[in-house]
C-alpha cells in the first residue's frame, strides 16, 4: 500500500521526491512505500496549519477538549486495527501495542484535553504601585513535531495532543521507518471533527522532510524526540532561526540494586525494564548494577529467567521478544555484542540472531545479558537501543553514584531499595530527569518528563507541555 500525507484534512500524494520502502520487520518484506515528501510538500503543510490558526486559536477551551477527547475515544475504539498495524510496521508484541502503545496513545489526547481546561496562569499585584499583571497563555503558531519509531503513535501523539491543546496548529512527521499509524490517525482526526489544518502529517526521511520542518523560518518551535547526534544537528540549525525547542534524545539508564530490597518485585521488574519492547525503549535500565553482597544470586536468577523469554513472531500471543525495527538496526546491536566480547566482557546468555520459523528473514535477536569488567566500556557507555544489558556488581552507594553518573546520558534511573535516607540521598545526586524507585515507568501524566545532559533540553508533560507550546506574556495594568 501507499501511504500518503495528510494535509489540510485531505490524504494528499507528494508533489516530487519520489518513494521509500516500508519494511515489515517480523519477516524482512516490503510492504508499503511511504512518500519522501519535499520542501514543497511541508511548504503546502505549512500553508494549512497557518490557514487553521486563526480560528483554532479562538476555538473555545471546552470545544477543543472535546475533540481531543472524541480523538481519544475514536483510538479506544479502532484498539485492534491500529494495535496490528503498530506491531506489522516495528516488530514489537501485537499483545504489547493493544496493552501499551495503543492505550497511552488515546490517554495522551484525553489528558491534554482535560489539561487545557485546567492551565491557569498567574497575576501578580504589585503592592503600593496601584499596578496588577497577569500573564497571557498565548498558543506559538505553527509548529512542528518529529518522533521517533520506537513507540511510535504513543510519542507521536504526547507532542500533537499538547500542541493542539494549547490552540496551535502542527505540521508533524513520524518516524519514515514506521509511519503507519500516524497514517491512521488523519482518518481519526477527520472522523472527530478536527477542523482541517489543525493537524498536518508529512511522512519522509528526516535528512529531507524532517530537515525541511526543522529549517522552515514559519515553523516557531521544534518538539523533538529521537536520537542524541540528531537533536544537536536540530539544535544547530534552529539556533540562528531562534526556534523553540524541545529535544527529549538517548539514555544509558542505571538500574541500581541493593541487597535490602523486595527481591522478587525487583527480578520481574528488571526483566522488564531490560527487554520490554525488545529493549527499545529510551527508558529502559541497560546498565543494572548490583549491590555485591547479593551479586552471584541476581546473577543466577536473572540469567534463567532472561532464558526463559521467548524470541517470537509479533502476533503470537505467548511472545514476549518480537522483531527488531529494521535490518541496520539489528546489525547495529548485533556490532555492540561483538564489542563486549572483543573488550573482554562476558556474554552470560543470548547474543545471537534468532530464526523464527516461517518468518525466516525477520530482524530476531535473543535477549542478551553481559557481565562487564569495568563500568568505562563501550557497552556501558553507549546507547544500544536493543535486548542487551550489562550487569556488574558494587559495594559502596558512593562507588555505584559514581558510575551511574559517568555517561554522558541523564534521563533516567531505578533504585531498587527499601532504605529511606538511602532513597533520599540518592534520588536526588542521580543526574537524570526521571528516578524510579522500587518500580519501572510507572507514568503519571501530570509529572515533568524529560532528560539532563545529552539526554536533552526542555521536558514534557503535565503543565510543562502546555507552558512550552504556548508563549508566556506580561500585561502590567496601572491603576
Ligand atoms: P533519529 O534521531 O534517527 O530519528 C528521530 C526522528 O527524527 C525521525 O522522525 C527522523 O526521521 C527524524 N530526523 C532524522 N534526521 C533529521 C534531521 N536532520 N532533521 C529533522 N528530523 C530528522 O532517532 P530514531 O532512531 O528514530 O529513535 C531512536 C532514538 O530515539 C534513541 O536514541 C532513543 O533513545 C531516542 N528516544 C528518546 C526518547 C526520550 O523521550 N528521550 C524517547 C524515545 C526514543
Amino acid at each position: 500500500m501507499k501511504i500518503q500525507n495528510y494535509i489540510n484534512g485531505k490524504f494528499s500524494l507528494p508533489i516530487a521526491n519520489g518513494w521509500i520502502d516500508n519494511y515489515n520487520p517480523s519477516n524482512g518484506e516490503v510492504y508499503g512505500q511511504i512518500p519522501n515528501s519535499s520542501k514543497e510538500d511541508v511548504e503546502n503543510a505549512y500553508i494549512a496549519a497557518k490557514s487553521a490558526f486563526p480560528s483554532w486559536s479562538q476555538t473555545t477551551l471546552e470545544e477543543r477538549s472535546r475533540i481531543l477527547i472524541k480523538i481519544s475515544e475514536l483510538l479506544e475504539a479502532n484498539l485492534d486495527r491500529f494495535a496490528e498495524a503498530e506491531s506489522k510496521d516495528n516488530g514489537k508484541p501485537v499483545s504489547l501495542a493493544k496493552m501499551v502503545d495503543i492505550p497511552r496513545a488515546a490517554s495522551n489526547f484525553r489528558f491534554f484535553g482535560n489539561a487545557i481546561t485546567q492551565f491557569a496562569s498567574e497575576s501578580h499585584e504589585s503592592v503600593g504601585q496601584n499596578a496588577v499583571n497577569y500573564t497571557l497563555r498565548q498558543p506559538i503558531g505553527v509548529v512542528g513535531c518529529i518522533s521517533p519509531w520506537n513507540l511510535p503513535l504513543y510519542l507521536f501523539t504526547w507532542k500533537i495532543a499538547p500542541a493542539i491543546a494549547a490552540g496551535n496548529c502542527v505540521v508533524a512527521k513520524p518516524s519514515e521507518v514506521t509511519p503507519m499509524t500516524a497514517y491512521l490517525l488523519g482518518e481519526i482526526c477527520n472522523e472527530a471533527g478536527l477542523p482541517k489544518g489543525v493537524l498536518n502529517i508529512v511522512h519522509g526521511l528526516g535528512t529531507t522532510t524532517g530537515q525541511a520542518i526543522v529549517e522552515h523560518p514559519n515553523i516557531k518551535a521544534i518538539s523533538f524526540t529521537g536520537g542524541t547526534a540528531t537533536g544537536a544537528h536540530i539544535a544547530k540549525v534552529a539556533a540562528p532561526l531562534f526556534k523553540k525547542l524541545s529535544l527529549e534524545l538517548g539514555g544509558k539508564n542505571p538500574n541500581i540494586i541493593f541487597d535490602d530490597c523486595d527481591y522478587d518485585d525487583m527480578l520481574n521488574t528488571t526483566v522488564r525494564s531490560s527487554f520490554a519492547n525488545q529493549g527499545q525503549i529510551c527508558l529502559c535500565g541497560s546498565r543494572i548494577f548490583v549491590e555485591e553482597t547479593i551479586y552471584e544470586r541476581f546473577k543466577t536468577d536473572f540469567v534463567e529467567k532472561v532464558k526463559g523469554l521467548k524470541v517470537g513472531h509479533p502476533s503470537e500471543r505467548d511472545t514476549n521478544i518480537g522483531a527488531l525495527v529494521s535490518k541496520p538496526h539489528l546489525q547495529k546491536v548485533k556490532s555492540y555484542i561483538e564489542i563486549a566480547k572483543e573488550e573482554g566482557a562476558t556474554i552470560l546468555c543470548g547474543g545471537k540472531a534468532v530464526t523464527v520459523e516461517g518468518y525466516e528473514n525477520g530482524y530476531y535477536l535473543q535477549p542478551t545479558v553481559i557481565e562487564v569488567k569495568t563500568d568505562d566500556c563501550r557497552v556501558n557507555q553507549e546507547e544500544i537501543f536493543g535486548p542487551v544489558v550489562t550487569i556488574m556488581p558494587f559495594n559502596t552507594e558512593d562507588e555505584v553514584l559514581q558510575m551511574a553518573n559517568k555517561v554522558k546520558y541523564g534521563l533516567s534511573a531505578t533504585l531498587w531499595t527499601n532504605n529511606l535516607k538511602r532513597t533520599m540521598r540518592m534520588s536526588s545526586q542521580i543526574q537524570a530527569g526521571i528516578v524510579w524507585v522500587n518500580t519501572w515507568m510507572l507514568r503519571d501524566l501530570r509529572t515533568p518528563f524529560g532528560g539532563v545532559k545529552h539526554s536533552g533540553v526542555g521536558r514534557e508533560g503535565g503543565f510543562e507541555a502546555l507552558r512550552f507550546f504556548t508563549e508566556a506574556k506580561n500585561v502590567c495594568i496601572k491603576y
